[in-house]
């Protein structure tokens, strides 16, 4: 692992970092869309997801942007459900449905608990719902909503790497143990989980990013997660961008998403996704961007190796 930052990178530092917010409204969610998503019995369903607009995140994990779209007083009761009937009103069917709300879920100053028995009544028709949330915040909270819920309630856990040290370094005050006995608890209560993972998070040069990804990959299979998404990690959140400036960060090569994506789907059919959203930013060659971005959104629906894309890149 490359060298360290002589600072302390805390809550305060990241928040020092950042610029403004986006102007959002408690009465709708602040995006929603319909995307294709193969299920763990193996088929292409549609899945709905609504990004709800809700109070910031309590934590500060130093390459989250997710503050951006969020207010920084909680929502009143009501809002939620809101903003929930606001998008279904304008969304095609599907079976099932992510709430993502820029934080944690059972977090009572994002989501108010009064409003579970609403948003469950709203979800009856899904089979699936998958909300997000700290490791830290499963809690009763937790059990409660799934014992409002028809559908089979599914949890995302951000795990983002596996290296310890570097884990520490994003401030997101968790350990590799921390989430595990999240995983643990929650199969426990028969909730399926996901996790998150980064491609190159900062202080890793591109062949350990890859690495990394790989092995975070297996320690979270090893925890008996049922899924996880890899994600490139991304710059404009401020704190990344400085610490890029300070020489410890660089975003993934698209090649890196692609082995690391090879390589869970590989070992691991069936259970491994890579996000998708704004991958020019990855890409060094105009040439191949296309061919890529359909082999990796192929990958991601037939869970399969498919061939490389050649390139005089490569
Ligand atoms: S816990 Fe999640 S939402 Fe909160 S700051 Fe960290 S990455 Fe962002
Ligand atoms: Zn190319």
């Amino acid at each position: 692992m490359s060298r360290q930052v002589d600072f302390e990178i805390d809550n305060q530092w990241v928040r020092s970092q950042r610029g403004p917010k986006n102007q959002v409204e408690t009465h709708k969610p602040y995006g929603f869309f319909v995307e294709e998503e193969r299920s763990a019995g193996g088929e292409i369903e549609k899945v709905a997801t609504i990004f709800l607009t809700n109070n910031e995140c309590p934590f500060h994990c130093l390459m989250c942007d997710l503050w951006k779209n969020t207010t920084s007083v909680p929502v009143k009761p009501g809002a939620i459900p809101a903003q929930i009937r606001w998008a279904l009103d304008r969304m095609p069917k599907a079976k099932t449905i992510k709430l993502y709300n820029s934080g944690n879920f059972f977090d009572v100053k994002a989501i108010p608990p009064e409003d579970y028995e609403q948003i469950a009544e709203l979800l009856k028709n899904y089979e699936r719902v998958i909300v997000e949330s700290h490791p830290k915040l499963i809690n009763r909270l937790t059990y409660s909503f799934q014992e409002l819920l028809d559908p089979q309630l599914e949890v995302a856990l951000g795990l983002e790497t596996a290296q310890p040290q570097v884990l520490e370094r994003l401030n997101k005050n968790m350990t590799l143990d921390d989430f595990a006995k999240a995983v643990q608890i929650l199969n426990l209560h028969h909730i399926p989980t996901r996790a998150f993972i980064l491609v190159k998070p900062p202080f890793m040069n591109e062949s350990e990013g890859v690495v990394w990804a790989q092995r975070s990959l297996d320690f979270a299979f090893d925890q008996s997660v049922q899924r996880c998404t890899v994600i490139p990690t991304r710059n404009g959140n401020g704190a990344l961008d400085e610490i890029g400036a300070m020489g410890f960060f660089s975003q993934p090569r698209l090649r890196s998403l692609e082995k690391v994506l090879d390589y869970g789907v590989s070992q691991y059919p069936g259970k491994v996704f890579a996000d998708l959203w704004d991958l020019e930013l990855f890409s060094e060659c105009p040439n191949c961007l296309t061919k890529r971005q359909e082999r990796l959104h192929q990958m991601n629906v037939r869970q399969t190796v498919l061939p490389e894309v050649p390139c005089s890149c490569n």
